[in-house]
């Protein structure tokens, strides 16, 4: 499998001046990509098939642009096309939302004169020897080769990001590169189903035990401290110094709100992977990006629900996580989970405030074990696991809600998706 991994670089200052160089050209050239693609969403607007102008026809333009300004020639072509296809990819997102009818969504902005445009190498341009990354651009005789300090060895590195932080003051590449996890998932026939959510992630195992982790939440802490610097800011006329000074403090603020949270969201997954004797970890499948849009969304509930777009990256955590130690973990389809009542199967109505299914079969349970419970025993029926659901049944019986030893409603589910 492909992961990621961050790695700070020393840049001296010639080499910097080469990379801003570099990066320079990127950004005029997305720049100038953008606008001619905006100028051809206009034109064609009410006919959207008519769009002729897309991340082919611009890349192909590049070797005539290339002809007419030979500074180009100093970028190297893989990343004049990345920058092409990262535009392409915004441009898209950006249709995309307009197709389903959004109306406020707002083209990729242009991007300022201060911005570093990240250097994208895909497959190629680099090399790494040695501890060492050397791109392969000289430009004023100056070897763009930075030592990758953290001592680990890298193998088939797919793709190359180098970027600057320019609230760290520092420049990064951000290498994809292949780990062989450390054995092969095998269904050892235990199950971990976990019901994820903003304050707690609750889960059940194949055992019928009950399990509840509560959530750090940084963003309580800095919200209120963040929307005062940011009402401050807003009195200051815009782009003045002061208004500079708290802008900066704000985004810091924002940066270390959301630095806590994934460092806690890396430990916990790291340790609900680690600390099951289950080979299978079950999640439900949320379909963010459609919460905080729904019409009754009130802005209260959105800001809560921003931590859902976190959720997905704690899935994509324990994902990875679990792959690496041959464990593998499963999307479920969770529509209903929390509305349904895990031992009768009626249906009830379960607003955000009511912590507790108390259904007229007898069944008395926590919201969030009840949703936990279901996403079990939708993963076991989907599978047709019926000696594994009549164990949960049967250990679930000695500890908590009474669920019939055979499936006694539908729990059927759109097709899931392995993840
Ligand atoms: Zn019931």
């Amino acid at each position: 499998m492909y992961i990621a991994t961050k790695v700070k670089i020393r840049v001296t200052l010639a080499q910097a001046a080469v990379l801003w160089h570099l990066s320079e050209k990127c950004r005029l050239l997305y720049n100038f990509a953008l606008a001619e693609r905006n100028q051809n969403y206009l034109e064609n607007k009410d006919r959207p098939d008519k769009q002729h102008i897309g991340y082919v026809q611009q890349a192909n333009a590049l070797p005539e642009l290339k002809k007419k300004y030979p500074e180009y020639k100093w970028v190297y072509s893989k990343v004049l096309q990345t920058t092409l296809k990262s535009l392409d990819d915004n441009f898209t997102s950006f249709l995309a939302l307009r197709q389903h009818g959004d109306e406020d969504a707002n083209p990729p902005g242009f991007k300022g004169k201060d911005h570093f445009c990240t250097l994208r190498y895909n497959q190629s341009g680099f090399k790494i020897t040695d501890g060492k990354i050397r791109f392969s651009h000289f430009y004023n005789d100056i070897p763009l080769a930075f030592d990758l300090s953290s001592g680990q060895t890298f193998v088939n590195v797919k793709q190359v990001d180098l970027f600057y932080d320019d609230l760290k003051r520092a420049y990064y590449v951000s290498l994809i590169h292949e780990v062989q996890p450390e054995q092969e998932y095998r269904d050892n026939g235990l199950y971990q189903a976990f019901d994820l959510g903003v304050t707690k992630h609750v889960g059940v195992n194949s055992a019928g035990k009950f399990l509840e982790v509560g959530n750090a939440r940084p963003d309580k802490y800095w919200n209120p401290k963040i929307d005062a610097v940011q009402s401050r800011r807003d009195h200051c006329k815009k782009k003045s110094r002061k208004w500079k000074r708290l802008n900066c403090a704000k985004r810091t603020m924002e940066r270390k709100r959301s630095n806590q949270l994934k460092d806690f969201q890396h430990k916990v997954s790291r340790k609900l992977v680690r600390n099951t004797r289950a080979n299978t970890i079950l999640v439900g499948d949320l379909s963010v990006k459609q919460m905080p849009k729904s019409k009754q969304a009130t802005p209260g509930l959105n800001r809560s629900t921003q931590n859902s777009g976190h959720l997905s990256r704690f899935i994509g955590f324990l994902t990875y996580k679990a792959t690496l130690i041959g464990k593998s973990v499963i999307k479920i389809d969770e529509r209903d989970t929390t509305k349904t009542c895990c031992v009768c199967g009626a249906v009830h109505d379960m607003p955000l405030w009511k912590r507790v299914m108390d259904c007229e079969c007898g069944n008395c349970i926590d919201r969030d074990q009840n949703s936990a419970v279901n996403i079990m025993v939708r993963f076991l029926s989907q599978h047709a696991l019926w000696t594994g659901y009549r164990q949960f049944a049967g250990n679930l019986r000695q500890t908590g809600p009474r669920i019939p030893e055979t499936p006694g409603y539908s729990q059927e589910a759109p097709p899931l998706r392995v993840g």
